[in-house]
């Protein structure tokens, strides 16, 4: 297992000399790189100007909870090991939640949902995940998402979830080679797979379920399983109950080979 290490805060020389997208045609050329490239160049992207005016005025304003602390109000990179068997993709980072601590899914209520459940069935080393330097690694897991930027209402418009694929697009074309399984969290993420799988090279099969919790695709070596996200909207009303979400990550790990502890 290879995990991912942190990435630079704004003022770090190492986030200095990364090369900056300001505008669409600029995240495609560079998102022709290295894992290691990607994960530093999404966190400088410029690319989406409603979405760099959203995450840097949350990162000002902040939330009354947190106003001592210093927000990322960046991109946030995907996050887990560098060499995973299951991808796990979201929707978009959250406003005071990876917006405010750099990392997917950390400091936030979706968080404490998601990475206890991947505790329990062993892909996570701890149950919580506050901070980036909390110390948390993840077993055979990555994270990412279709969107690297907190958006307003978590509605990215159509046109920021395509200015944002190339960095996705990367990740699977490295990444898929050595997946075996996919746990896709919400419709928007099963919508956005397909056709970046498509550009990614994949021979995506025509007719494949729509989103819905406990959905399974088969594409090519690797099952994409849908599973309802975690956000509040859902594990507040019910909707998403701890059993489900542990059933998924279970069968994944099944799928995948890491059920064995
Ligand atoms: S959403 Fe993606 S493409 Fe747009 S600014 Fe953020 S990282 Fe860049």
């Amino acid at each position: 297992m290879t995990t991912s290490p942190g990435t630079g805060w704004p003022g770090d020389p190492a986030t200095a000399r990364t090369p900056v997208a300001h505008a669409p045609a600029d995240v495609v050329r560079l998102a022709r790189g290295t894992l290691a490239q990607v994960r530093a160049r999404v966190t400088v992207c410029r690319a989406c100007p409603r979405l760099v005016d959203w995450r840097e005025e949350v990162a000002r304003e902040k939330r009354r909870a947190f106003a001592e602390q210093q927000y990322w109000g960046r991109p946030v990179a995907g996050f887990g090991d560098l060499e995973p068997r299951v991808l796990v993709l979201g929707l978009a980072p959250a406003a005071h939640g990876a917006n405010r601590t750099g990392r997917m899914f950390t400091g936030d209520r979706s968080g404490d949902w998601l990475y206890a459940s991947l505790h329990r069935v062993g892909l996570a080393s701890q149950p919580t995940s506050v901070s980036a330097d909390d110390g948390l690694t993840l077993r055979g897991v990555y994270i990412t998402a279709p969107v690297h930027c907190a958006p307003p209402a978590n509605k990215p418009t159509p046109t920021e979830r395509d200015t944002c694929r190339p960095w996705l697009l990367r990740e699977l074309e490295l990444l898929w080679p050595g997946l075996a399984a996919v746990v896709v969290l919400g419709g928007f993420g099963w919508q956005a797979l397909w056709p970046t799988l498509r550009a990614a090279g994949v021979d995506v099969p025509t007719g494949l379920p729509a989103f819905a919790h406990g959905a399974e695709a088969r594409v090519r070596h690797v099952t994409v399983l849908g599973c309802y996200h975690v956000s509040q909207q859902n594990t507040f009303t019910g909707r998403l109950t701890e059993p489900m979400l542990d059933a998924v990550f279970a069968r994944a790990a099944s799928i995948a080979g890491l059920d064995g502890g």
